[in-house]
């Protein structure tokens, strides 16, 4: 991979999270290339720490190869910090793309997007990312030792550290258990690591770069019962102490959300908490909660 050996606290997962946005390898590479360039390598103990307050006003955003289609028109929140935002709606919607926005992958269209109440805009990029990280649904990890991949986040961490920050992330039992433990290699010419397996390397890496702002995409979703448990275990430790947006597909895993957005036609139409929305008797929340729990 051509990113083994950068140290910016998050090209892997930028990188997954625009290969499964994109679609499209080539255009990954596209879009990371001139900027990956221009970030140095730098210890996370460097970027200045955001506190993790987020807002959307009247944000708008079409994709430039897909001008025709306007994803966002309006759309309007905010999460304080510490709290856990939940965003739900039909597939195609736009909940990734929100994402995406935040990380500042595309610049939008009209509104605004603030962080601690400055514009995202106004940020360096590696101090934006550098205090956010993504778990997404398929995790793709780098061709090199599950070391270097949790410790991605924070090349400067000890091993001490990384140790941590597996055990938290309910991944040490399954490391150890390889004869090479952490000098294992995955990726392409590796050993293979189940789903579930990724994401806890990926949780382990998120608690190591101590993110103010923790974004969940769809991150349970595709797991087996068994390492779901163990991936949401993980994933509450992870959550713990910082602003978390949590884009989920199974509604169960949102119960307890400070509040729930529910994103339809590119606007934010219903927010609450679970039992809020629950009392809107014609509510979109309602009616997807209904489906998903008869
Ligand atoms: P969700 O996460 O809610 O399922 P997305 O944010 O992925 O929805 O997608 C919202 C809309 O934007 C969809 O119509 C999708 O096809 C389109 N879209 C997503 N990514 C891109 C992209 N990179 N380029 C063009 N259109 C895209
Ligand atoms: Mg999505």
């Amino acid at each position: 991979s051509i990113f083994v050996g950068a140290s910016f606290g998050g090209i892997a997962e930028i990188y997954s999270q625009l290969q499964k946005a994109v679609g499209a390898t080539e255009r990954v590479f596209e879009l990371l290339g001139e900027e990956s360039e221009q970030i140095k390598s730098v210890p996370q103990s460097d970027i200045p720490k955001i506190k993790g307050e987020v807002a959307f006003e009247h944000v708008a955003f079409s994709y430039p190869s897909r001008q025709e289609i306007q994803v966002l028109r309006d759309v309007n929140f905010s999460a304080d910090f510490g709290q856990k935002i939940a965003l739900v709606g039909p597939s195609g919607v736009g909940k990734s793309t929100i994402a995406s926005l935040l990380l500042r992958f595309y610049d939008i269209e009209g509104g605004h997007i603030q962080i601690d109440g400055k514009d995202i805009s106004q940020y360096d990029l590696e101090t934006l990312r550098g205090n956010m990280s993504i778990v997404p649904q398929d995790v793709i990890l780098f061709g090199g030792t599950i070391r270097e991949n949790i410790a991605y986040g924070k090349p400067e961490a000890t091993e001490q550290e990384i140790e941590t920050a597996a055990r938290r992330a309910n991944a040490y039992d399954f490391v150890n258990g390889f004869p090479e433990k952490f000098d294992t290699i995955v990726g392409e010419r590796g050993i293979k690591l189940s789903g579930g397996q990724r994401q806890r390397i990926a949780i382990a890496r998120a608690l190591l770069k101590n993110p103010a702002i923790l974004i969940l995409d769809e991150a349970t979703s595709s797991l087996d019962s068994e390492s779901e448990k163990l991936v949401q275990e993980a994933l509450e430790v992870l959550m713990e102490g910082r602003t978390s947006i949590i884009i989920a597909h199974r509604l169960s895993t949102i119960r307890n959300a400070d509040k729930i957005l529910v994103l339809d036609k590119g606007e934010i139409i219903e927010q609450g908490t679970h039992s809020e929305l629950m009392l809107h008797e014609n509510g979109l929340y309602r009616s997807l909660s209904t489906l998903q729990f008869s």
